[in-house]
């Protein structure tokens, strides 16, 4: 029952990916079983037209900046940096142009064509992600890496790699705690810590973020477009977090593919092996299918 939740409603990712060695199954279980009903109350009817949603379509641009006066906050490239004038003494700060405030997650990519996106949360990790890129540069597909702050930090190089590659780095908070349950100042110091790392290490915020377990509220949609980031839930959860098996990874893949889907798989948290494999088994065999992998930017 709640691998069907978690499968269908954007809910539960990377479970106790970051908890302390030492805490309770049962407080384990307490934590899956409220990010399960979290996910599933905030991310119910999802998928149905919202008119207070419909002016961004993130198939079309993805974030974009809002009206009003953008050039003071539109992100500058590298390469603005070396036209600025002499005076300018302290670095622009590169957030993007403010997205409005959602009420749900967007769900899928819906695009032109045959397109999906994979994306991996909670990493980056050393053990992982390195291959996980190499199979995703073999193949020249690019995927969205939500980051978590504490990883990001110690894995700058890995950021950059990511950038340089041509995928997207959202945001997935510091430490991956249960948003509802933290102040609204805590959910603020999650976010904007590790928006801050990756414009560190990259000089580009985040213009994504998905809450850990999938489990949103308000607060963070809030947060979240003032940072100038975009939510993005998923349509296929791959259940890699449960470390099934390379095999049961690619059978939710191949069972879940489809125009504008948007795959859940994670490159950190625990033993992430069979994602590693799986990725080169079913990425080929999607691009064989007619599939464009890709990102936001792109669709
Ligand atoms: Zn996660």
């Amino acid at each position: 029952m709640k691998e069907d939740q978690q499968s269908t409603s954007g809910g539960g990712d990377g479970v106790s990916s970051h908890e302390p060695e030492g805490r309770s199954l049962l407080g384990r279980r307490g934590l899956l079983r409220l990010a399960a009903c979290v996910g599933a109350a905030a991310t119910v009817h999802v998928l149905t037209a919202d008119p207070a949603d419909a002016p961004v379509a993130p198939s079309s641009a993805g974030p974009r900046p809002a009206a009003g006066p953008p050039q003071a906050a539109a992100p500058l490239k590298p390469s603005a940096y070396r036209l600025r004038p002499m005076t300018a003494y302290a670095a622009p700060k590169l957030r993007p142009a403010q997205p409005p405030v959602r009420r749900r997650p967007f769900l899928r990519m819906d695009a032109p064509g045959r397109t999906m996106v994979l994306t991996f949360d909670d990493g980056p990790d050393p053990r992982y992600t390195p291959d996980i890129l190499r199979t995703l540069r073999r193949h020249g597909a690019r995927a969205m890496f939500f980051v978590c702050g504490e990883m990001a930090v110690d894995n700058q190089d890995l950021l950059r790699e990511m950038i340089d590659d041509g995928h997207v780095i959202g945001n997935h908070s510091w430490s991956h705690p249960l948003m509802p349950k933290l102040s609204r100042s805590r959910i603020r110091s999650q976010m904007e810590r590790t928006s801050d790392v990756v414009e560190q290490a990259v000089r580009e915020a985040p213009r994504w973020y998905r809450a850990p377990y999938g489990a949103w509220n308000r607060a963070s949609f809030e947060i979240g477009a003032d940072l100038g980031m975009e939510p993005l839930g998923w349509t296929v959860d791959t259940l890699d977090w449960t470390e099934p098996g390379s095999e049961a990874i690619v059978r939710r893949v191949r069972a879940g593919a489809g125009s504008g889907v948007v795959v859940l798989s994670h490159d950190a948290g625990g033993n992430r092996s069979g994602t590693v494999r799986a990725l080169r088994t079913y990425l080929p065999e999607l691009l064989d299918q007619g599939y464009r992998i890709t990102v936001p930017q792109n669709v």
